[in-house]
């Protein structure tokens, strides 16, 4: 972990030919695949991170953090589930290549789903590389709606509470407490809760 965080900290720190560049990945599922229920699958989904590419090492990895929908029974099939949780990697890849990684472990993750099709099965946004500022048709990073999230917010301040988005120059750790000190209604702190379960460091 000590070259993780020394990398971590210089969000600072820029892709140049051949070095490693810090990586923060958002993971979400509200859907059982056969990769199992959302833990599991989110579970799976770090272990093909970890061996899709040499490229590409996971460094550190979030509890899970689960939510159950706002009013309304919850799902029987459990489909209205959330499993969240972050991953930090270190890849020589760049940001389109990460991404387009990203997308091919979403695809093998619905690929395997028997009963329909659904766009939650697994989610893997990029939230940080590095210290990256990118506006383009296909990746925005920082990812835009992060830092609006607690899902993503209190999963990353586990792991990499004080990588520093480049676009604001606040913390992630400064950034999830703005958003619960005045922004305590909103739809994705009132409802997240922490579970314990399954995370794997
Ligand atoms: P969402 O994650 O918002 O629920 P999708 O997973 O369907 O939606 O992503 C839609 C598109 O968002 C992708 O095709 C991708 O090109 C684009 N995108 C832009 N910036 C990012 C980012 N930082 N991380 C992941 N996808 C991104
Ligand atoms: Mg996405």
């Amino acid at each position: 972990m000590s070259g993780w965080e020394k990398s971590s900290k210089a969000g600072e720190f820029k892709s140049s030919a051949g070095s490693p560049v810090s990586a923060l990945v958002a993971l979400g599922s509200n859907l059982t695949s056969e990769w199992g229920a959302p833990d599991e699958t989110l579970l799976r989904a770090v272990e093909r991170l970890g061996a899709i590419s040499e490229r590409l090492t996971v460094r550190a990895v979030s509890s899970i953090w689960r939510t159950f929908p706002v009013g309304g029974p919850a799902s029987p099939s459990g489909q209205s589930v959330f499993a969240n949780a972050v991953a930090a990697v270190e890849t020589t890849l760049g940001p389109f290549e990460l991404l387009e990684t990203l997308q091919e472990i979403e695809r093998e993750a619905r690929r395997v789903r028997k009963v329909f099709w659904g766009p939650r099965t697994l989610d893997l946004d990029l939230i940080l590389f590095g210290s990256e500022i990118l506006m383009s048709p296909t990746l925005t990073l920082p990812h835009p709606r992060a830092v609006w999230r607690d899902f993503v917010l209190g999963p990353a301040c586990e792991i990499v509470p004080d990588w520093r988005l480049p676009t604001t120059g606040l913390t992630l750790r400064e950034h999830r407490r703005l958003l619960v000190e005045n922004f305590a209604n909103f739809e994705s702190t009132a409802f997240w809760t922490q579970t314990v379960a399954n995370g794997r460091r």
